[in-house]
C-alpha cells in the first residue's frame, strides 16, 4: 500500500430524478434570502422557472454566463449581486455557468448552490478560472467550491445527444487522469474507475435512448464522482493539451476532450500499467486508450481535432506551447518529449487510433 494524504471536502450532495423539488429545503438550510440565480441566455427559460419555484426567496435572475468566464462578465455579474444584496447564487447550467457564480464568490464568499445540466463535473470542485485579454486564469479557492449541489438527472433530458456524448467523455477524462495523478489516494481510485464504468455504460445506452431517466441517472451520478476526483486531485498532459488547445485555438471544451483523451492515454499508458488496468477494466476493454477510442467514435462524438476547427499547421505549435510549463506527468514531458508530442496530435489531427 502506498502512502498517500486524503482530505474530504465538505459540500452537499443531493442527488435522484425529481430532486430540484428539494430546492426551497436546501435554500432554506443555506440560510439564504435573496438568491441571484445564474444562467446562459440559452436556459434562461428554466432559470425563470426556478425563479417561480423559489418565489421570495429571489432577488433575481442573471442570465449572462458564457463560455470561458470572460472578467467583464465576471464584474457584471458581481456588481449585480451587490446591487441586489444577493446572499446566494444558485448556478443552473453547465460548466459555465458554475464558473459564473464561483467567479463571483471568488470576491465576495457568496455561497454557491448548484444545478448541474452537463457532466462537466466543476460543481464538485474549487477550482475557478476568469479569462482576461484571451488568458484564462485558474486556481484553486475554497470558497469558490459549491455548498450545495443538486443532481437531477431530468434536467439532463434537455442535453443534445452530441453534447451529451462529449460531455460524458469530458467527465471520463478527469478520471482517467486522476488514476494517475500524482497525489493520488485510493478514495480517489475507487471514485475514478466507479465513474468511468457508469459513463460507460450510460453513454450507449443514452446514444439509442436519450429520454431514458435511468441513463441519464447513471450518467450523471458517474459526471459526479468523476467531478469529485478533478476536485481532489491533480490533472497531468491530458488536461494541460486541452487548455492549449482551447484557450489558443479557441476549440469547444468537451469534443477536444474527447478527441485527445485516447492519445494522452495512450502516451501514458507504459508508465501507469495500474492505471491502465482500472480504466480498461471499468470499459470492459482490453486497452485503456483504444477503448476510449472506440467508446467516443461508436457513439457519434468527433475523433479528429480536424473535425473540430483545427488546422494541421497549428500541430507544431501547440506541441511547443504544451511542453512549456507542463503540468506534472507520469512520463515526462521535456523539450526531448516535443517530437512524441508532435506525434500524438498529428493522430489526434488525423482521426487515427491511439498509437
Ligand atoms: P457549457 O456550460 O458551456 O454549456 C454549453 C451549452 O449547453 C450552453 O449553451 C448551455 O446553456 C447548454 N446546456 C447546458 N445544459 C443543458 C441542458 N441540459 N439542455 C440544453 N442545453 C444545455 O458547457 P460545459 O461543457 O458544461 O462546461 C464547459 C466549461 O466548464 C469550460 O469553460 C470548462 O473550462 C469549464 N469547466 C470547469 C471545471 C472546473 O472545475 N472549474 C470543470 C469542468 C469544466
Amino acid at each position: 500500500m502506498r502512502d498517500f494524504i486524503y482530505t474530504g471536502q465538505a459540500n452537499r450532495v443531493v442527488f435522484g430524478a425529481g430532486s430540484l423539488a428539494h430546492l426551497e429545503r436546501e435554500v432554506d438550510l443555506i440560510g439564504a434570502q435573496r438568491v441571484l440565480l445564474l444562467c446562459t441566455p440559452e436556459q434562461q427559460l428554466l432559470a425563470e422557472e426556478i425563479a417561480q419555484r423559489l418565489g421570495k426567496r429571489v432577488a433575481g435572475v442573471y442570465a449572462k454566463a458564457v463560455m470561458h468566464v470572460p472578467v467583464e462578465t465576471a464584474n457584471a455579474a458581481l456588481q449585480e449581486a451587490e446591487r441586489l444584496q444577493a446572499d446566494c447564487t444558485v448556478a443552473v447550467g453547465g460548466g459555465s455557468t458554475t464558473g459564473l457564480a464561483k467567479a463571483i464568490a471568488l470576491q465576495s464568499a457568496l455561497p454557491i448552490l448548484a444545478i448541474p445540466t452537463t457532466y462537466a463535473g466543476s460543481e464538485m470542485t474549487p477550482i475557478w478560472g476568469v479569462t482576461e485579454n484571451g488568458l484564462k486564469k485558474t486556481g484553486r479557492d475554497a470558497r469558490v467550491l459549491p455548498r450545495t449541489v443538486i443532481y437531477d438527472p431530468e434536467l439532463t433530458l434537455s442535453l443534445p445527444i452530441g453534447l451529451s456524448v462529449t460531455s460524458g467523455m469530458n467527465a471520463i477524462a478527469h478520471a482517467a487522469e486522476g488514476l494517475y495523478a500524482q497525489d493520488s489516494n485510493p478514495v480517489m481510485d475507487l471514485m475514478a474507475e466507479e465513474g468511468i464504468r457508469a459513463l460507460a455504460a450510460a453513454i450507449p445506452a443514452l446514444r439509442d435512448h436519450p429520454n431514458d431517466i435511468d441513463a441519464r441517472s447513471n450518467a450523471l451520478y458517474g459526471a459526479w464522482l468523476c467531478g469529485t476526483v478533478l476536485g481532489n486531485v491533480g490533472m497531468a498532459l491530458h488536461h494541460k493539451l486541452c487548455h492549449t488547445l482551447g484557450g489558443t485555438l479557441n476549440l469547444p471544451h468537451a469534443e477536444v476532450h474527447t478527441v485527445v483523451l485516447p492519445h494522452a492515454i495512450a502516451y501514458n499508458a507504459a508508465a501507469v500499467p495500474n492505471a491502465m488496468q482500472r480504466i480498461a477494466r471499468a470499459l470492459r476493454s482490453e486497452d485503456a486508450a483504444r477503448g476510449l477510442y472506440q467508446l467516443a467514435k461508436d457513439n457519434g462524438a468527433p475523433y479528429a481535432l480536424r473535425d473540430i476547427g483545427m488546422q494541421e499547421k497549428d500541430i507544431d505549435r501547440i506541441a511547443q506551447i504544451a511542453v512549456q510549463n507542463p503540468y506534472w506527468n507520469p512520463r515526462p514531458v521535456n523539450a526531448e518529449a516535443e517530437v512524441a508530442l508532435r506525434a500524438l496530435l498529428q493522430r489526434a489531427w488525423q482521426g487515427a487510433p491511439p498509437a
